[in-house]
């Protein structure tokens, strides 16, 4: 088992939406935008170059899944996806979906601050109930 504590900071167990053969895919805990992800590479490689290329293969393959899923789960018009590992030695991917207009979800607006800098946007701490309703949502548009 993983001991270096990446797993309980982003709570796989709560916030896993699917497993892969190389990474796991899970909502992000605080969401900046509604649908934002997290992808963890499962084993420790770093940095960037150290991946192997099965493993950036599949990442593609979820950039497709995901992707799709949140234009037709919340009408997303494009996802950021960011690399900043510097503490953990798991490369790990933030994924966040940026929209042009309104969302209404399970009584809650989403309303993305069209700033181009993704960090401009609050991150938004949600209970466990709501992110679950986001997570299952994203599961019925993914195949
Ligand atoms: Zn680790």
């Amino acid at each position: 088992m993983d001991t270096c504590g990446i797993f309980e900071k982003f709570d796989l167990q709560n916030n896993l939406l699917k497993e892969y053969k190389y990474w796991y895919l899970l909502i992000r805990k605080k969401q900046k935008n509604i649908g934002s992800c997290v992808v963890i590479l499962k084993e420790h490689a770093f940095p960037l170059q150290q991946v192997s290329p099965e493993a950036m293969a599949e990442y593609a393959t979820i950039t497709r899944e995901i992707e799709l899923s949140l234009q037709k789960s919340f009408d997303a018009y494009l996802v950021q996806h960011l690399c900043l590992m510097f503490v953990d030695k798991h490369i790990h991917f933030h994924l966040l979906p940026r929209y042009k207009e309104v969302f209404n979800f399970e009584n809650k607006e989403w309303i993305d601050n069209q700033s181009p800098n993704p960090f401009e946007q609050t991150d938004i701490e949600l209970n466990q109930e709501y992110l679950n309703l986001i997570k299952n949502k994203l599961l019925e548009n993914i195949k």
